[in-house]
């Protein structure tokens, strides 16, 4: 039976949330199309995910199980989404706006040679469909038409909110072997970096502190450490920050780097650059602290604070301890 097919990334078993805000936004394109919702998930522990899946409201999750797909191997797993293609013939594919996400429908998109509709934050089905997307990391949208047998899109991060069914929803849980060859795991992960135990995930933090050129060194962000610490957030930087090699890529915000939507973000020293503010657009509060009142950042920021930054954040920090008496 056709559907609209999801691709759903997941940790154990544990949907990512960008996974489950392109389920929501399927499951709102399968209601106007009167199609079944389906997910695609990879690896045998996906199974697990299918009571979390049955609450947003997937009627079947198809689990993709060969050895061969763990570690990511992002052809092997594009392979996988085009065995369950070949053999279900969906009317949509949705993919999260993640990185893997993205890559996952590029390389589907480019074995089916369809089209791909990216960052989309709309679409009215139709034919051709019409989707509105983000381009330019976010600065423009974009309505544009698809046209093609298979719709694949991926969904912005962010631009929408996760929300369970409404109606109580059991998901059937079907295994199967995708067919891959050898070429599909030419490319395929190495090794990990794990984060440090109890660390706060970019992508998910409340609370960023970020920290730019201004911050002046890599010593310079144990204040920012430590206002991130006191909020239960985590820090960000800008790239120079990562050019200079004060931080690791991994703690980049921006075009180029992870996309953050927390309720605050505190920007100390960055000057708001396009290709950070479009990684921080996300963010519902945003408080800057700048030497420099022109900067670009201080007319985006609710709250701007012109001054240094190292000086500013101690004192805050010391306020936050006085009035906790720590
Ligand atoms: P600067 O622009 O140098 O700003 C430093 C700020 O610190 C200034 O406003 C200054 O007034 C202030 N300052 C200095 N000293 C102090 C102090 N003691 N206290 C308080 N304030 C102080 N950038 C990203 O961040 N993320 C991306 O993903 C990204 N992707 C890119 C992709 C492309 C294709 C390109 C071309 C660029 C990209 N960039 C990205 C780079 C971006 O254009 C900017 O160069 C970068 O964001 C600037 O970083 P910054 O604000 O830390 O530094």
């Amino acid at each position: 039976m056709t559907s609209v097919l999801t691709f759903v990334e997941h940790d154990g078993g544990t949907p990512e949330k960008v996974s489950l805000e392109a389920l929501t936004f399927a499951r709102a394109l399968s209601e106007r199309m009167s199609l079944p919702l389906y997910a695609l998930v990879i690896g045998a522990d996906g199974a697990v995910a299918s009571d979390a899946l049955g609450a947003y409201g997937v009627a079947e999750v198809h689990v993709a199980t060969d050895d061969r797909l763990d570690p990511y191997a992002p052809r092997a797993w594009a392979a996988s989404a085009a065995t369950l293609m070949d053999a279900g013939a969906p009317a949509v594919v949705v993919g999260p706006g993640s990185e893997r996400g993205a890559e996952v429908m590029a390389h589907l998109a480019a074995r089916a040679g369809l089209p791909l509709a990216a960052n989309c934050t709309h679409v009215e089905p139709g034919d051709p469909f019409v989707v509105t997307r983000q381009r330019w990391g976010g600065s423009l949208l974009e309505v544009a038409e698809l046209e093609a047998p298979v719709a694949l899109l991926t969904v912005a991060p962010h631009a929408v909110q996760p929300e369970p069914a409404t109606g109580p929803g059991a998901a059937s849980c079907r295994e199967f072997r995708p067919t891959l060859d050898e070429a599909d795991l030419i490319v395929r992960v190495a090794g990990r970096l794990e984060p440090e135990r109890g660390a706060v995930s970019l992508s998910e933090a409340r609370v960023v502190v970020g920290g730019g050129r201004g911050v002046g060194s890599a010593d310079g962000f144990a204040e920012l450490e430590e206002l991130a610490e006191l909020l239960g957030g985590t820090v960000g930087v800008s790239r120079v920050v990562t050019s200079l090699g004060w931080r690791p890529h991994t703690d980049q915000v921006g075009q180029t780097g992870t996309r953050i939507a927390p309720d605050l973000y505190v920007a100390c020293g960055i000057s708001g650059a396009i290709q950070h503010m479009v990684g921080a657009k996300g963010a519902k509060h945003l408080l800057a602290i700048n030497t420099d009142r022109e900067a670009p950042i201080m007319a985006k920021a609710e709250w701007a604070v012109v001054g240094d930054l190292h000086a500013v954040v101690s004192a805050v920090n010391a306020e936050i301890r006085r009035v906790r008496g720590s």
